[in-house]
């Protein structure tokens, strides 16, 4: 009978124990929240989805270059020199200092399926173009969903910049052909006149 009463006793006294943690957080502050209801605050430094801001990037190919899974890819263009538009491009925001663009970003691309959030890319970016945002809610059933496509101009841009440029090229060819000729030209006076004397 005695060992009878001692086990019920171990069982409750067991029961109690375990529950003694349950009861303390009973009379606790609730640290859940119902998410997607409720959330906590993201911190500001959080890595979390990439934003490029177009006017702050040069094209240096940085950020492409450091990414240690390469999902970031960018094709550029030669600004035109005689460009009638002068792009700027944002160098110091802070300063809101603009330099003159060399390199127009016709391609930006990151394929966010791939990025491992390791900042790389914002740590090298010299005018902070590329920035974490604390967006972390952008899950998709398709990995195309994830491939952002960054760049502000449209297809039809890009070609007649590319039209421009390739004038602009044909142009100073010819000049340099028709100084090289001209060039040909003296030399062969310069060398008849020599053999008359
Ligand atoms: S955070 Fe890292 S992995 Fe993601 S794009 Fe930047 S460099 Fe690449
Ligand atoms: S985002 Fe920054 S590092 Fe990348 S190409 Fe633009 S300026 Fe260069």
């Amino acid at each position: 009978m005695a060992n009878y009463i001692k086990n019920m006793w171990d069982g409750v006294y067991t029961v109690l124990v375990g529950m003694k943690i349950t009861w303390k957080h009973m009379f606790m502050k609730k640290v859940t929240v119902q998410y997607p209801d409720e959330m906590y605050p993201i911190p500001k430094n959080a890595r979390n989805r990439l934003q490029l801001y177009a006017d702050q990037c040069n094209g240096c190919n940085s950020c492409a270059r450091i990414c240690p899974v390469n999902c970031i890819s960018i094709e550029t263009l030669r600004v035109t020199p005689n460009d009638p538009e002068n792009p700027k491009v944002l160098e110091d925001p802070e300063n809101d200092h603009w330099l003159p663009r060399k390199l127009w970003v016709t391609k930006y691309d990151i394929d966010m399926a791939k990025c491992c959030y390791c900042s790389l890319c914002t740590t090298v970016c010299p005018s902070a173009a590329i920035q974490h945002t604390t967006d972390f809610e952008y899950s998709s059933y398709f990995k195309e969903d994830l491939l952002y496509h960054f760049t502000a101009m449209t297809p039809e841009t890009v070609v007649s910049k590319k039209q421009m440029l390739e004038e602009h090229q044909a142009k100073e060819k010819a000049a340099k052909a028709a100084a090289a000729a001209k060039a040909a030209e003296e030399q062969a006076k310069a060398a008849a006149t020599a053999s008359a004397n």
